[in-house]
């Protein structure tokens, strides 16, 4: 029976998951925190990968090397949003409706989002 390792994405740990047979689609849970936010490692070389190759991976911050990326008023805001998300909490309605109003060109007094 194969092994899949999933990384939880709440708690950050790894959890190995028995499947019955190949391709087989699992229900990962945590073994840690029992959340069922998994993401699939692909193979045991995930646990060698340097520092680098995993931030390759995840990538850099959504624009991050596009000069342009805060003249452009669709992602006013995408930072705040995103670091909302990263703590796993939704963006409060005041926050939302500053951000859709200063992307909407009506830039709020005094706030640089
Ligand atoms: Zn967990």
């Amino acid at each position: 029976m194969p092994i899949y390792e999933y990384r939880c994405l709440e708690c950050g740990k790894r959890s190995s998951v028995l499947t019955k047979s190949v391709g087989q689609e699992v229900e990962a849970q945590c073994s840690h925190c029992a959340s069922a936010n998994m993401r699939r490692l692909i193979s045991s070389f995930a646990h060698h990968k340097s520092v680098a190759t995993i931030h390759q991976e995840s990538g850099p911050p959504p624009g991050y090397a596009d000069p342009n990326y805060y003249s452009d008023p669709r992602n006013i805001g995408r930072n705040v949003e995103e670091s909302f998300r990263k703590h796993g909490m939704d963006v409060p309605d005041s926050v939302q409706e500053t951000i859709k109003a200063a992307r909407d060109g009506d830039l709020p007094k005094g706030m640089d989002l």
